[in-house]
């Protein structure tokens, strides 16, 4: 029912306010990581046009794990096994260096679920407006075109999801990366 659905978004967000409660994003202004998390969720129902709630779920969970101290099982004990399995898709493995981090997921983009490809494209466009507005702290503008270029080739990877999220993808590429 629509009290079951707001009840479980809600619960959605405070868990994952209280579990990135200490992080900041990269930017200058150093805003809440929760920003960013509710941000993509909100691409997902604004943009994107998606209801589906396991999406939108796993939209607000899906930094949990890769940085907090959030488990797969206390993803799944709280929003079953649905929502674990897409959080667990859009996850890098922290354990193997940042360059492999980074070939992994231009790789495994491609063999994504449709839920996993959705807040993989909404999670990229955030951060990429993100990119737009403002560098993070210490890197440099090479730095900076290296992840728009990087971004390109996982997006490319996750073609065929969403026509809004891709065009405006695009539109951030012919603007950041137009070929040379
Ligand atoms: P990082 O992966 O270190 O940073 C980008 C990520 O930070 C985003 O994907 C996003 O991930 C998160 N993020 C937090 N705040 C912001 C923000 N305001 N704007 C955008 N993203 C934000 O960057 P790189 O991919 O460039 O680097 C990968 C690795 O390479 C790092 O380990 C770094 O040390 C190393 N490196 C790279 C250099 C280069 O020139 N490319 C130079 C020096 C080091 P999320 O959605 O998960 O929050
Ligand atoms: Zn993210």
């Amino acid at each position: 029912t629509m009290t079951d659905l707001i009840y479980i978004i809600i619960k959605c967000t405070n868990f994952a306010a209280i579990k990135h409660k200490n992080q900041r994003r990269k930017d200058p202004e150093k805003t809440p990581y929760i920003n960013h998390p509710i941000g993509v969720a909100y691409i997902l129902v604004n943009e994107a046009k998606i209801t589906d709630p396991e999406v939108i779920q796993a939209a607000l969970l899906h930094d949990t794990v890769e940085d907090t101290d959030t488990t797969f099982n206390e993803i799944e004990h709280e929003f079953g096994v649905n929502v674990r399995n897409i959080v667990d898709e859009v996850t890098d493995d922290k354990t193997l260096p940042a360059a492999e981090r980074k070939r992994l997921q231009i790789v495994h983009a491609r063999d994504s679920s449709h839920q996993a490809k959705l807040v993989k494209l909404a999670d990229k466009l955030y951060n990429l407006r993100d990119l737009q507005t403002c560098v993070p702290e210490g890197w440099t503008e090479e730095r900076r075109q290296e992840y728009f270029k990087w971004a390109k080739q996982v997006v490319d990877n996750l073609r065929g999801t969403n026509d809004q999220l891709e065009a405006s993808l695009d539109a951030i590429f012919q603007k950041e990366c137009p070929v040379q």
